[in-house]
């Protein structure tokens, strides 16, 4: 029997259905050939690569956990390690299809109308249309409770007026879904494109997932219908619901980018001579492969187990926030890591460690910092909630 695989010392795939395994190989198939060698460019110029959405629709990536609809209702660890693979190319290309389908879809799927859910599902699956989630406000977005963005009844409409910020996918959303405070708490609107009073203004300058395209929404008395409000979704746990979802996605996600980074760094470690000998023969240089290798490794088991909590409807959201916590920091120290083994060279774009890292400065940020994650944990252990 010859050594484990390094970037599955514990053989996970062991654990997946053939079915897993199959929809793993498609989609990382296609991350070789299609996604991977587009990243660098698209992370220099800061530009999403629009161009993948219909191959993403094509592989049946977006909604893909939901039934109907044109949907594919695959399983949690099928959505994991789809989440999984997109992350190995980058972290933008698994944002996109995470806010699509866990914000976007997740929330027309739990929350909305059978005309909204008729009407709007199976044009974001077959990826015709995008959506963002708009929940931040610049003021806070730890505490979204304390949304100032308001929505007031006239007659059969309402009328919003604040903004949101850092919305992923939000200037080439054709549809956003909107959390406004009204008079019975925070409730959820979509809010289409070319709505009189809304704009989307992209954030430029990003040091951080610049292959994603991240927006400030402005709403200036958007006035939509009652019809546009997603009747289901009441109060900010309806928000946090979809949120959760997501943040499952991201703790298979960041194992992709760590499975990236130590893949180069394994490579690059062997044939580069120092001293008269492969860099990788060195005790340092092995103790740190080998910590990557034990971090990474128990993110993979930890998302893994996640996903059949998930499956058998128990995951509690403290658990949700362990993993997001743990696997990002993971990845997020093996990619600095990995950048420092290569060297100067690390800190080009020709080697993938350090636009993970850059990423997975974002990626540690959204959807709950490692702070509030930690809290939630806390708060779990403790019965007290410090925030
Ligand atoms: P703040 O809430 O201001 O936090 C600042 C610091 O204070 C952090 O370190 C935090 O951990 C810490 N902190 C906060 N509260 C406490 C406390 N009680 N105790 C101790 N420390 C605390 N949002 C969306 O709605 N939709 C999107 O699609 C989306 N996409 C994003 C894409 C990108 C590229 C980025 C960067 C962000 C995105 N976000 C999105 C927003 C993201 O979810 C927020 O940035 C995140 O929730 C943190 O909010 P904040 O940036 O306002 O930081």
């Amino acid at each position: 029997m010859g050594p484990p695989n390094p970037l599955d010392f514990y053989d996970v795939t062991a654990l997946l259905s053939d079915d897993e395994r199959l929809i793993r190989d498609t989609v990382g198939r296609f991350v070789d050939r299609e996604v991977t060698p587009l990243m660098a460019d698209c992370f220099a110029a800061e530009r999403f690569p629009s161009e993948l959405v219909p191959r993403l629709a094509d592989l049946g990536l977006f909604g893909a956990t939901l039934h109907d609809y044109g949907c594919a209702g695959l399983g949690s660890t099928a959505y994991g390690v789809i989440c999984e693979e997109l992350e190995r190319g980058d972290s933008s290309v698994r944002s996109c299809v995470s806010v699509q389908s866990s914000l976007v879809m997740g929330a027309i799927h739990a929350f909305g109308s059978e005309d909204q859910r008729s009407r709007w599902l199976p044009q974001l699956a077959r990826g015709t249309k995008l959506g963002c989630f708009g929940l931040t406000e610049s003021h806070g977005g730890s505490d979204p409770a304390r949304m100032r963005t308001r929505a007031r009844r006239h007659g059969g409409d309402w009328v919003l007026d604040g903004a949101k910020h850092w919305i992923t996918n939000g200037a080439l959303a054709d549809v956003s879904v909107t959390w406004a405070m009204t008079d019975d708490g925070v409730k959820a609107f979509l809010v289409e494109k070319g709505a009189g009073g809304y704009e989307a203004r992209v954030i430029k300058n990003k040091l951080s997932l610049r292959a994603s395209s991240t927006a400030e929404l402005a709403f200036a008395s958007v006035r939509v219908p009652d019809s546009a409000r997603l009747p289901e979704a009441n109060g900010i746990k309806a928000a946090l619901r979809c949120l959760d979802d997501a943040r499952f996605g991201i703790a298979w996600g960041a194992c992709g980018a760590a499975r990236a980074c130590l893949d180069s760094v394994l490579q690059y470690t062997q044939s580069r001579e120092l001293f008269g000998r492969p860099l990788n023969h060195t005790q340092l240089i092995q103790t740190r492969l080998a910590d990557g290798v034990r971090k990474l490794t128990a993110a993979q088991l930890v998302a893994w187990r996640l996903a059949k909590l998930k499956e058998q409807g128990v995951a509690h959201n403290a658990q949700v926030s362990l993993a997001k916590w743990n696997n990002v920091r993971a990845a997020l120290d093996i990619a600095r890591d990995c950048r420092d083994m290569l060297g100067a060279a690390g800190i080009t774009l020709d080697h993938v460690p350090m636009r993970h890292m850059l990423n997975l400065e974002t990626v540690i940020t959204y959807e709950g910092t490692e702070s509030i994650h930690e809290l939630v944990v806390g708060r779990a252990l403790t019965g007290q909630s410090a925030f």
